[in-house]
């Protein structure tokens, strides 16, 4: 079997999430903070866009960047929050399929893409799956924008400097300050910025800082998936302003000949979500990262998340890695990710709290007792 894969399948390791569900199977009802999605459902309003959208026919391919209603509605919004005119956009099978397009488009073998770690881990075995080269700047203890670690980072081969803010797996929000200095980092040499921004509409103390708004060489990439809960819709698209319009075009070029489009039904319910407030599901999640916050910081080192509905936390000192942690948490019913599958590190875990109140208290409960254990 081994000589007729191709060795790039060799180059993605999903072992660290496999052995967290594999060991999950074994449980029933477990705590499980390990889902990267919310757990409200997708609003009825759209829902109802969606079957609308069905029944009324449009279930045939769309244009390759999108249905123009969509695209129309996009713009717009983006010009009235990011002030471009006339931005190129494409939409895309979720930020998923906006990632993969947008890194066929610009790495050739070898080239380097600067990423603070931890990291969303897509983005590694994406990159090292074509070929390109990661290249990890380290942000422990307190995951802010390592600003002097991607200046140094930067060689002849720089091709991109992903921003992923709020972020996965920390919940950091970078501030005003760290997106403008990476701006500044990144004009002087003249590097492309992706800034992921699928979290943006979970953040809790303030409006989430873009690089966008400091650097006009940066391709935006935003989902629906998390705010509206429509994960499985496979909706998200890619913008960018005139300097960018190039990368888009061959990213639709791309698409044409792999997704072709992005979900036709779902492309018209987007148009409705975008159109639906979701402030009162941001504002119950503010109130679970309270009660993750303030049920784990006696007893654990963590930075209080800003956004997203993650929290990155330091195993205890006793233990020799944070995967042995985490296998005590699954044997006592807790779903938690090894932080090795975000990062080049192994000593914190990922808490994803998007998960009922009740289901935080007792997870927060039995963390806090296991990391007393001591043994
Ligand atoms: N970027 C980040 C930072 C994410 O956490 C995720 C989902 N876990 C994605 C992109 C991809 O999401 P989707 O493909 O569902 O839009």
């Amino acid at each position: 079997m081994k000589d007729i894969l191709a060795r790039r399948t060799g180059l993605i390791d999903a072992s660290g999430i496999r052995k967290v569900f594999s060991l999950a199977a074994k449980l029933t009802d477990p705590i499980n903070f390990s889902i990267g999605q919310p757990d409200f459902d997708v609003p009825a309003e759209i829902k109802a866009a969606a079957i609308e959208a069905i029944e009324n026919g449009h279930n045939r391919y769309s244009q390759t960047a999108g249905d123009e209603a969509l695209l129309s509605t996009i713009k717009q919004k983006i010009t009235d929050r990011y002030g471009w005119t006339e931005p190129a956009v494409l939409a895309t099978g979720g930020v998923s399929g906006a990632l993969l397009l947008a890194f066929l488009t610009l790495l050739d073998p070898g080239d380097e893409v600067i990423i603070p770690d931890p990291y969303f881990v897509i983005y590694k075995h994406v990159i090292n799956m074509i070929g390109g080269k990661c290249v990890f700047v380290d942000s422990y203890p307190d995951f802010k924008m390592p600003t002097a670690g991607i200046k140094d980072a930067i060689t002849d081969r720089t091709k991109l400097i992903i921003v992923n803010s709020p972020a996965n797996p920390t919940g950091v929000v970078y501030t005003e300050d760290e997106v403008s200095e990476v701006a500044r980092i990144a004009r002087e040499n003249d590097i492309l910025v992706m800034s992921d921004e699928i979290y943006d509409e979970f953040c809790y103390d303030q409006r989430c800082p873009s690089i966008a708004d400091y650097y006009e060489k940066t391709l935006l990439l935003k989902g629906f998936s998390k705010t509206y809960a429509m994960t499985g819709w496979r909706m998200g698209y890619a913008a960018g302003p005139e300097p960018v319009r190039p990368v888009i075009e061959q990213m639709t070029k791309i698409q044409q000949y792999t997704f072709v489009c992005a979900p036709t039904p779902f492309q018209h319910a987007a148009i409705a979500a975008l159109d639906c407030d979701m402030t009162r599901y941001v504002a119950d999640y503010r109130a679970k990262r309270d009660m993750i916050y303030d049920g784990l910081k006696d007893t654990f080192q963590l930075v209080k998340p800003g956004g997203a509905f993650y929290a990155f936390v330091k195993a205890p000192e006793w233990v020799q890695s944070a995967t042995q942690f985490v296998e005590k948490a699954i044997a006592n019913n807790v779903l938690i990710i090894p932080g090795n599958v975000f990062s080049e590190r192994d000593t914190h875990f990922r808490i994803s709290y998007a998960t009922t109140d009740e289901k935080i208290a007792e997870g927060v409960e039995i963390l806090c007792r296991l990391a007393q254990q001591n043994t």
